[in-house]
């Protein structure tokens, strides 16, 4: 145990910016020296990992693994495959005015001291990734885990500096005040993922320092079915995707918008699936997360009467368990329409057809993701042409942030920028433009 009071957020970022002035972070040794380390610590320390955030959100191991540690494995092999191909410069062709010897190209040139801010629900994988980009682009970080997970907070403060270099990387840990101390000071980028009502907070203290920002926010990510779909797979898809990590997940399946008819037979199917996947009595299953805490479990509990209880609707305030949830003839003003769900209520919502679900949509917020389950081509591109989303899955809903080769983020009130493999890049780099002319 270390009793010395914490380092000031301004000594952190002092000592940070030392280091990577002298370098230190630059050559693509240490940055893979780096990943390499990280990778490491997951594989030796993953049951740490693992067992904090049982604590914190009840996952289970295999979810756990699946979703936060080998996940962040995942990025780093990635990463580490293709990095010196994303680094290379880019040559860009030159106008005959300046010559036949002139050449020009772009380069990535790492930012300088960057603040990754992390949110609860993955709180492992939603600090750690950004950071594997940080140091991939060459950057010295601060990564600031979430208060709302205060068991996986502790450990990556006790495990980052155990295992990447204590100059360049620092954890600081803390709530609303120690971040508030952290914005104060001047970043070269800050990645934040959360709430857009903190984002804007962030967004603000980092246009003091003209510093750029990335938003990874959330907001009410619609499902669309069409008539005529396989409602067996559809609703199993769903349920998996929309209960997994008890639907704090910030790419969930927000609600359904299908016409009546079918809304009664996914009803049905929804039942069958739930069932599938937690047995009869979920609360019993190992497979079926917790709610955060309480503050969250009132909020939501508070929304189980927006809507006919097709499946689920009870819960148990002592263990922050609540059931796996899906709402019939659920009115589009009523409560659990109006805000981000963020946890295992699913409300279906009828609608004539598709014209309308297109207007519904795009009279609101553009979502994080939109998922599409329909077998007509016709219907499918008309979503992808006259909506906008940060992401967009036919068939299968939250998959589309695990290929590493897709950018991952939002738009508008879900987001802006974006990261996960070379995409990373982009956002932790500077991209150089240079013109390089002979003196003779
Ligand atoms: P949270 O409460 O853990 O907050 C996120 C971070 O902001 C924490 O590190 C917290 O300390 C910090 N913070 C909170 N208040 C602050 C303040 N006033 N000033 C400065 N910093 C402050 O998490 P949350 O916001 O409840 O997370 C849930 C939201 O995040 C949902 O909307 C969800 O959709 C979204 N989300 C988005 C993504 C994504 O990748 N786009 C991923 C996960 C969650």
């Amino acid at each position: 145990m270390n009793d010395s009071p914490p380092e000031r957020p301004a000594d952190v970022v002092a000592r940070l910016r030392a280091a990577y002035a002298a370098g230190r972070t630059r050559p693509v040794e240490w940055r893979t020296g780096q990943l390499r380390r990280l990778r490491a610590m997951l594989t030796e320390r993953g049951a740490d990992l693992a067992a904090a955030l049982n604590a914190d959100l009840g996952k289970s191991g295999a979810e756990a693994y699946r979703t936060e540690i080998d996940f962040t494995v995942r990025e780093i092999d990635h990463t580490l495959e293709h990095l010196a191909e994303w680094l290379r410069p880019e040559p860009a062709p030159v106008p005959a005015h300046l010559g036949a010897d002139a050449t020009a190209w772009t380069q990535y040139d790492p930012l300088g001291v960057v603040l990754v801010i992390a949110p609860w629900n993955y709180p492992a994988q939603l600090l750690l990734a950004p950071v594997v980009g940080a140091l991939a682009s060459g950057n010295a970080v601060v990564a600031k885990p979430s208060e709302l997970a205060p068991a996986t907070s502790a450990v990556l403060a006790e495990l980052i500096p155990a295992y990447l270099d204590t100059d360049a990387v620092a954890v600081v840990e803390g709530a609303i005040p120690e971040t508030t101390a952290l914005l104060a000071e001047r970043f070269d980028h800050i990645f934040y993922t959360g709430n857009g009502t903190v984002g804007r907070i962030v967004m603000r203290a980092a246009a003091e320092h003209l510093t750029p920002v990335t938003l990874e926010l959330g907001g009410k990510s619609p499902v669309f079915v069409d008539r005529g779909t396989d409602l067996e797979t559809v609703a199993g898809r769903l349920a998996r995707g929309k209960f997994l990590n008890a639907g704090q997940t910030c790419v969930a399946p927000d609600y359904v918008l299908t016409d009546p008819e079918t809304a009664t037979a996914l009803e049905a199917a929804l039942v069958r699936a739930v069932e599938g996947l937690f047995g009869a009595d979920p609360q019993r299953s190992e497979e079926y997360g917790r709610i955060v805490n309480e503050r969250h479990f009132d909020r939501l509990s508070a929304l189980l009467d927006s809507g006919r209880v097709v499946v689920g609707g009870v819960g148990d305030r002592a263990t922050k368990y609540l059931a796996p949830t899906v709402l019939a003839d659920v009115d589009p003003e009523s409560p659990v329409m109006r805000e981000e769900i963020f946890g295992p209520i699913l409300p279906i919502v009828t609608v004539p057809g598709l014209d309308e679900a297109i207007d519904f949509i795009n009279d609101r917020d553009k979502p994080l993701a939109l998922y599409v389950f329909s077998e007509s081509d016709e219907t499918r591109e008309r979503i992808a042409a006259e909506t906008s989303s940060g992401g967009l899955g036919h068939g299968l809903p939250l998959a589309h942030l695990t290929v590493s080769d897709l950018p991952f983020g939002g738009v508008g009130e879900s987001g802006m920028g974006s990261y996960h493999g070379r995409y990373s890049i982009e956002t932790f780099s500077h991209r150089k433009a240079v013109l390089s002319k002979p003196l003779r």
